[in-house]
């Protein structure tokens, strides 16, 4: 069984302080207009790091209006392409000089393991910041044949103000992904942090300031979604929006799109990725990359490979070591060295997690380890992992969000991709052989944004990140991510005087 040793020990102090809890609005702090406050917790024990600024209505208000100002009258979309890149630019560098702390802040309010945060996060932050800022200068139109003595061109302008709403299981990548891209492209922005993860946005955003972001470009609100995310939604004054979370909300954020101003909205929304391991594969390897694929993050990931397809032929001898490997997962305080796993968000995601695994347990999939809570105080889960498991239960088709997972059995190619496919998701899809006319078949086959080979949450800058079906609508990273921020203009004039 696991030791539950490191769970029960005192938590370790984060040992930094929180100085950041108000809203950023046209670049200063300030209290929310109601006054009003709300405590963001630690998963490791459920209890409160700090009061925030509970920021609502009147709050986006305040801020849109910033950065309406900020985009109408410049200096940003005004200043030139090179000059926004360097303050992108010095901002990476900033994030640089305070990694530990920020990786503090996120682990603290998330609970992820803090080497995550630190070594693979935070520097990926720093990366994506300086891939967009080496777009900010090359964004460019086109001149376009005409069939008229007209010269026509396309000037690719900024597309004004966005507002952007992120969740909390990468609270800082998330706020990475939304600004760069429209900073690049010279947009300003109100973004609303998710309420369970304000902590480390806020942060960022006076180091934003401090390498020269001119006041209300970036206008940060913590707040809820119904008040304060909906706020932003349906605001007349926002001309595009961007949302990652789940797919139910994004709906909400669609209709809300459509009934005020027809903004057009980006959405990167839930998932149910297949991971599928074909009879060629090494045994090893094939089960530590689908332990990774589901277990990173908590299991808190919108892409993790949560159905595990195993050819028969390999079927006994995966499911004993993906069985051991989840037994060893070094579950415990994030703080501590050497952590796989912390807690999960919240106790409403903990609870949600441990009904999925009772459905699971009710719906006849075999429970092979784990499935309770981790200790007594906090959000610990065991990891978990069933087999057997069904494509018509519940556990095969709902995206669970937490270390749980779920191994099926398949005969042929045709088979696991028609399986694969029969989800209302297609966000990823990972895919372990050694053959590369089983991986071209498949890759061509799996509907779904991204399908990783022999490898799982690839994430470089470059890379175009999204949904095919309830997955989303558009691409997040790399040159496919600016399309979202700019308007096209078509400029068409006569070669000589009044041609018509
Ligand atoms: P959520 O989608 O409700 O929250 C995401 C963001 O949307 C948060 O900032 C939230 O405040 C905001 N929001 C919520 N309701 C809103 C509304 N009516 N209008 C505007 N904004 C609103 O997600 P959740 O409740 O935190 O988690 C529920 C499930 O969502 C999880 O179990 C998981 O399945 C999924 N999820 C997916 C992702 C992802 O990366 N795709 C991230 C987090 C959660």
């Amino acid at each position: 069984n696991h030791s539950t040793a490191a769970v029960l020990e005192e938590p370790i102090s984060p040992g930094v302080s929180v100085n950041y809890t108000q809203l950023m609005i046209n670049g200063k702090f300030v209290d929310a207009a109601s006054g009003k406050t709300f405590p963001t917790l630690d998963p490791r024990t459920g209890e409160v790091i700090a009061h925030v600024a509970e920021g609502d209505a009147e709050d986006v208000n305040r801020a849109v209006s910033a950065a309406r100002k900020a985009f109408d009258e410049g200096p940003w979309p005004k200043m030139t392409a090179y000059e926004r890149s360097m303050v992108l630019l010095r901002f990476a560098d900033l994030l640089e000089k305070h990694n530990d702390e920020i990786a503090t802040l996120e682990t603290w309010d998330n609970g992820k393991p803090f080497e995550q945060a630190a070594k693979i996060e935070l520097p990926m932050i720093a990366r994506l910041f300086r891939y967009y800022a080496g777009w900010a200068d090359k964004i460019h139109g086109l001149t376009v044949p005409a069939d008229g003595p007209y010269h026509i061109q396309t000037l690719h302008e900024p597309i004004g103000v966005a507002g952007q709403i992120i969740p909390w299981n990468f609270p800082l990548l998330m706020f990475a992904w939304k600004i760069g891209p429209a900073l690049a492209c010279g947009n300003t922005v109100v973004l609303k942090t998710a309420e369970q993860t304000p902590l480390s946005a806020l942060y960022a955003t006076k180091l934003l300031h401090e390498a020269g972001l001119p006041e209300g470009v970036v206008n940060v609100i913590s707040g809820f979604g119904p008040t304060a995310g909906a706020a932003l939604a349906r605001h007349m004054d926002v001309d595009k929006l961007a949302f990652t979370g789940s797919t139910e909300t994004g709906k909400v954020i669609l209709e809300l799109a459509a009934k005020s101003n027809l903004k057009p909205v980006t959405l990167e929304l839930g998932g149910k990725s297949p991971f599928i391991v074909c009879e060629d594969a090494d045994v090893d390897q094939a089960v530590e990359l689908a332990h990774f694929a589901l277990f990173f993050n908590q299991g808190q990931c919108c892409c993790s490979g949560s159905r595990t397809y195993v050819h028969e032929s390999v079927y006994d001898e995966f499911l004993e070591k993906a069985k051991a490997r989840a037994l060893k997962r070094i579950v415990g305080d994030p703080f501590k060295k050497g952590i796989e796993q912390g807690p999960q968000i919240d106790n409403k995601q903990f609870e949600k997690i441990l009904k999925y695994i009772r459905s699971g347990i009710e719906s006849g999939a075999t429970l092979e380890t784990g499935g309770e809570r981790l200790g007594s105080k906090g959000y610990y889960i065991q990891p978990t992992v069933f087999s057997n498991v069904k494509e018509d239960m519940v556990i095969a088709q709902d995206e669970i969000f937490g270390p749980v997972q779920s191994i099926l059995k398949f005969k042929d190619l045709d088979e696991v991709i028609q399986r694969a496919n029969n989800t209302r998701y297609g966000l990823a899809a990972g895919v372990f052989t050694k053959n590369i006319d089983t991986a071209n078949t498949l890759t061509r086959a799996l509907r779904a944004g991204t399908v990783w080979v022999n490898c799982f949450d690839v994430f470089d800058a470059g890379i175009p990140f999204g949904g095919y079906k309830m997955s989303g609508i558009g691409r997040e990273k790399g040159e496919y991510g600016l399309k979202n921020y700019l308007q096209v203009k078509a400029v068409v004039t006569p070669l000589k005087n009044a041609a018509w």
